[in-house]
């Protein structure tokens, strides 16, 4: 995984957060940059504990299955449009500033 300055490290597109590696409430410290929709959907699929425990790394995340459906998904997307995740579906939220 190439780590590019500022952008999403999952989808690689413009990043506007910081995805927190092991979540802040489990004790970690460790962010990377990540997108509104990556992250939404990261939260959306796995519990703090699941992260903390198991989907504590970025290449993780990219090798699993589902994820990997969403970034095919995600990539013919508009660039300047951002989703919400819900379970089992995407929902437009409107348009990226
Ligand atoms: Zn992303
Ligand atoms: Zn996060």
């Amino acid at each position: 995984v190439k780590l590019i300055s500022n952008n999403c490290v999952f989808c690689e597109r413009e990043s506007d957060r910081m995805h927190h590696i092991i979540p802040r409430c489990k004790g970690g410290d460790k962010t990377v940059p990540s997108c509104f929709t990556c992250e939404s959907y990261i939260h959306s699929q796995w519990s703090h504990n699941e992260l903390r425990d198991t989907y504590n790394n970025v290449e993780v995340i990219l090798k699993n299955e589902s994820f990997q459906k969403f970034l095919k998904w995600r990539c013919k997307q508009r660039t300047d449009v951002v989703f919400h995740s819900q379970p089992g579906k995407y929902r437009k939220r409107g348009k990226y500033q």
